[in-house]
């Protein structure tokens, strides 16, 4: 798996809908890669930062939450 391939697979991998031979070969990938590591740490913290955000619509979203990526959990949670 490239790191490419990896960015593709995250959003599957962190909603827990990666089939578990790609997850497989996602770990396999995380385990030896240190930016992908680094990579999906700050996402899995956008990502809750952004679902707390919008379990209270009182919550400001952080400024420096990229507009794009509040949009992409959006949609996410729309077809969820
Ligand atoms: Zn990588």
């Amino acid at each position: 798996m490239t790191c490419r391939e990896f960015a593709d697979f995250m959003m599957d991998y962190l909603s827990g809908e990666l089939p578990s031979e790609s997850r497989a070969l996602f770990d396999h990938h995380l385990s030896l890669c240190a930016n992908c590591r680094k990579y999906l740490t700050s996402y899995d913290e956008t990502v809750t930062l952004g679902k707390r955000a919008f379990d209270d619509e009182e919550a400001a979203l952080p400024a420096d939450v990229p507009e794009q990526l509040v949009k992409a959990i959006l949609a996410a949670r729309r077809s969820a």
